[in-house]
């Protein structure tokens, strides 16, 4: 086959084997490149037309119990900034989430114990109660599936956990040995047996990353169906073992966003705050690639450089009406419409 072939055969049976994806992912020239994007578009216009949801960030704690090598907040770096934001405060950004026009409101941190279950599900319930309109997603890493049900019996409605790698190997060699590629899939699939919107994903040119572990990747998200993918290049960060290794590239990037929407053409597809922060117009680039979601960041500007996942991220000093209204802009200059509705999967 043809790259050209490739992508016919994408778009028409969103399939394609695992050589294929290798070959199509390896040796796609200026040309085919652009066939593939436009082909990621129009698969994604016909699910979604051209909307791109907002979805509020807000990051609550950069404690966390975990050590993984790629990441700014791990436990074994002293240099990392502690906060935690107490439940009023979270609540509060929510808050003025909502006012602001999100209707979905995304919870991150790191893993960490002081926030029991209990303190989760009250936090979450208040929003809801608060907010019906809105939909919660927690992204708050491994927990035991009867921690998850209480949240989602609290509220929360969706759960962004990236798998980073299905390859045991690999996974091995970004993470230290108390972690398993297999508790990360137990959580996946006790997530969406209990109900919720699930996400999973990985970063792209992650340290050891091989292009045959990104095809075993891609055919596990086509198998896993999820309902939202996140993935976003690898930057390395200053205080982590990982600091002298290359960054993920753009064009791998957004390769990949438009394979996955091609994939899937229902998936939930972030333009993320990584890509934005390897390249200026990386986000609109996402879009235009098949991204179709934005994720503006709603946490209290105090906190912001705290919660450095890797250097250099973008958008830790503006307000969050400022975020809203400048993800509007680059959003619309591209010729999509931001919407502010729930934004729900259309599978
Ligand atoms: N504790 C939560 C949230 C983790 S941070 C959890 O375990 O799910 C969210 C995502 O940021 C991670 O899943 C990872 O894929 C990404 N990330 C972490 N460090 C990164 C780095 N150095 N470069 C790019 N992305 C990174």
């Amino acid at each position: 086959m043809t790259n050209a072939q490739r992508i016919l055969e994408l778009k028409m049976n969103h399939a394609l084997g695992a050589d294929d994806l290798k070959a199509l992912y390896t040796t796609l020239n200026a040309e085919e490149e652009q066939m593939l994007f436009d082909a990621a578009c129009e698969a994604r216009r016909a699910v979604y037309g051209t909307d791109v949801y907002l979805r509020g960030l807000i990051e609550f704690s950069s404690w966390c119990k975990n050590n993984c090598t790629y990441c700014g907040i791990r436990r074994g770096n002293r240099n990392c900034g502690r906060y935690r934001l107490d439940p009023d405060e979270i609540v509060e950004c929510a808050d003025k989430g909502h006012a602001l026009g999100f209707r979905t409101i995304v919870l991150q941190s790191g893993e960490d114990p002081w926030y029991t279950d209990d303190i989760i599900c009250d936090i979450v319930s208040r929003i809801r109660r608060a907010h019906p309109d809105t939909a919660i997603t927690l992204s708050i890493g491994e927990k035991s599936r009867e921690s998850y049900q209480r949240y989602f019996d609290a509220g929360a409605n969706r759960y962004l956990l990236r798998h980073e790698t299905i390859n045991p190997e690999h996974y091995r060699m970004l993470h230290p040995e108390e972690m398993s590629r297999d508790n990360r899939i137990r959580c996946l699939y006790d997530l969406r047996e209990i109900g919720y919107q699930v996400g999973c994903g990985i970063m792209v040119g992650s340290p050891y990353q091989t292009v045959d572990y990104i095809v075993e990747d891609l055919l596990f998200m086509k198998e896993f169906h999820p309902q939202m993918i996140g993935i976003g290049p690898f930057i390395p960060h200053k205080d982590t073992p990982f600091r002298d290794m290359e960054r993920g590239t753009v064009e791998d990037t957004l390769h990949l966003l438009s394979i996955i929407r091609l994939l899937q053409p229902d998936v939930l597809l972030p333009a993320t705050t990584a890509l934005g922060t390897i390249d200026p117009r990386g986000r609109e680039k996402g879009i235009l690639a098949g991204a179709n979601v934005v994720m503006p960041n709603l946490s209290p500007t105090g906190v912001r450089t705290k919660y450095m996942l890797y250097d250099g991220k973008i958008c830790t000093g503006d307000e969050a009406a400022e975020c809203r209204r400048c993800m509007e802009r680059r959003v619309e200059q591209v010729g999509y419409h931001v919407v502010v509705s729930r934004g729900d999967w259309k599978g």
